[in-house]
């Protein structure tokens, strides 16, 4: 692609806040680095925002609210429609934008800014049938129960989909007629703040959405103690995770916690080898495993274990890691240094215990790469329970494989985790899959099938992936407060 473009395409990015409908500098003109992972390169500069702008964003936001709630659920929803097709638009403008900031292939990257607009005209349509409920009273009173937004809802999401986390976010949380304060990651905010100019410049209402950028523990520090904020929907490490939920215990603030994962891939005897190796090298280097839904623990049946390894190793090393603007690319770099580190020390303390490697174990390196975070396709074997990598979650383009024999062993090691967001199994036998399926402690399970996110389908998790969904009839529902009327009307 012309090097010309792509500045221009940054360039034209405003880098600074987005508080009721004005761009603004951050108090003192701070601003932090974005880097691209792919060169080392410093591409921007980003106004670095702390409590002052936050409080003034959380205020624009109220005082927008009473207005944006006011208008008709059609009203809102054209609203919606309306940003989705802005998005459309300039869909391959913002993977760019995504690709220099964040490294993932340009295709995944429209792939993802897309899925941001069906979730957005999805919530358009979906918020037009948010029903109550009128029922009978015992004598004659009618009792009924309202949907009604909760207020001002903070939103904190992280860079690995800088753009889908936030549209997923804001679609239901602005279609039931909240107003919202987002604070995006500051590895990825130019995404952020190229969607936010987009609805700018279609005329989206002052302070219904608004962006602060910068200091994490100063935002997300005013964002929990504030009591105007009423809910707080956050995606990101388990850790942050908990921290935010203990910070908002005291302002009782409602929460959705999108937290990690640490997915099982369970590969039975019975399986299709061939489509399981394709569907699970698809879903590793999607977004090169830096994905809280990525198979994590491959457990593979005993009997099939070396044809499944030969065929698996093979197809990873088709697999082309490159600078995301490369359009054979199907996997970019790493988002950051520590990411490197931290697969290298999993790696060698599974190594160390005994694994084997059987493809890459280590960083990419030559002309191309040196600059970058870029890692080699890994599969390693004879993973156990005593090596990190069974509990930890990798978020980086390694397999690691664990051999079983029976069912109940290998629904007790998939459940052995704290996590529960994403699971996967493999058989086409049909009491194996009612069985499994009941058993497996996820909030979404793929049976013989790698998609687990549709715009009409829930997503989220249990046990420590945290509470809350996004997506479906229960995302959108994540954003209302019920209110309960008695209306005695008899004289
Ligand atoms: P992270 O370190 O938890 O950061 C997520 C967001 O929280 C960032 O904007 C970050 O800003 C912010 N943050 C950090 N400390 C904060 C604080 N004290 N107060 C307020 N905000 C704070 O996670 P990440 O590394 O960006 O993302 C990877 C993690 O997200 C993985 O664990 C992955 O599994 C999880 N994830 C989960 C889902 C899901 O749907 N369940 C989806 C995607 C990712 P700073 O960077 O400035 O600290």
């Amino acid at each position: 692609m012309d090097k010309t473009k792509i500045e221009t395409l940054i360039e034209e990015v405003p880098k600074v806040l987005f508080i009721n409908g004005q761009w603004q500098e951050a108090d003192g003109g701070k601003q932090t680095e974005v880097i691209n992972p792919a060169t080392g390169q410093v591409i921007a500069h980003v106004a670095n925002a702390g409590e002052k702008e936050t409080e003034q964003a959380i205020t624009a936001a109220e005082k927008a609210f009473p207005k944006w709630s006011g208008l008709t659920a059609d009203e809102r929803g054209a609203w919606l429609h309306k940003m989705a097709d802005a998005i459309r638009g300039a869909a391959k403008d913002l993977a760019v934008v995504m690709t220099i900031e964040q490294g993932k292939p340009l295709n995944q990257a429209e792939a993802e800014i897309l899925s941001g607009a069906a979730c957005l005209d999805w919530n358009a349509e979906e918020v037009k049938r948010l029903k109550g409920e009128t029922i009978p009273g015992p004598t004659g009173e009618l009792l009924l129960v309202q949907h009604e937004p909760l207020g001002v809802v903070a939103a904190i999401t992280p860079w690995n989909f800088p753009s889908a986390m936030i549209t997923r976010k804001m679609a239901p949380a602005i279609a039931v007629g909240n107003t919202v304060v987002l604070k995006p990651s500051p590895e990825t905010p130019l995404s952020a703040l190229a969607l936010m100019a987009l609805f700018d410049k279609i005329g989206l209402p002052a302070g219904v959405v608004n962006i602060v950028t910068g200091d994490a523990k100063a935002i997300g520090g005013v964002l929990t103690a504030d009591n105007r904020v009423r809910k707080l929907t956050f995606t990101g490490s388990t850790a942050v995770g908990k921290m935010l939920f203990a910070q908002s215990a005291d302002t009782v603030k409602k929460l959705s916690l999108e937290l990690g994962g640490h997915a099982p891939f369970i590969v039975f005897e019975d399986a299709n080898v061939d489509k399981v190796v394709a569907d699970l090298v698809a879903a590793k280097f999607r977004n090169n495993g830096q994905v809280c839904t990525s198979p994590n623990r491959i457990f593979v049946h005993e009997s099939i274990q070396a044809t499944f390894t030969e065929k698996l190793v093979s197809a990873v090393e088709q697999v082309k890691i490159a600078n995301g603007l490369d359009e054979n690319a199907s996997a970019g770099p790493l988002i950051r240094e520590d990411a490197i580190e931290k697969i290298d020390k999993q790696l060698d303390d599974a190594k160390g215990k005994g694994a084997k490697i059987l493809s890459g174990g280590e960083r990419l390196t030559g002309a191309e790469f040196d600059d970058g975070y870029f890692y080699k396709p890994t599969v390693i074997t004879g993973i156990t329970k005593e090596m990190a990598i069974f509990y930890e979650e990798t978020f980086g383009p390694v397999l690691p494989i664990i051999t079983f024999n029976e069912d109940d062993e290998v629904i007790e090691a998939a459940n052995d985790t704290l996590y529960g967001l994403a699971s996967y199994f493999y058989t086409n036998d049909i009491g194996r899959i009612a069985e499994v399926g009941r058993r497996l402690q996820y909030g979404m399970v793929g049976v013989n099938s790698i998609n687990i996110s549709y715009p009409q389908t829930p997503f989220g998790g249990v046990k420590h992936s945290g509470f809350g969904r996004e997506n479906g009839a229960q995302g959108l529902s994540d954003y209302i407060q019920v209110k309960f009327l008695n209306i005695t009307y008899k004289k």
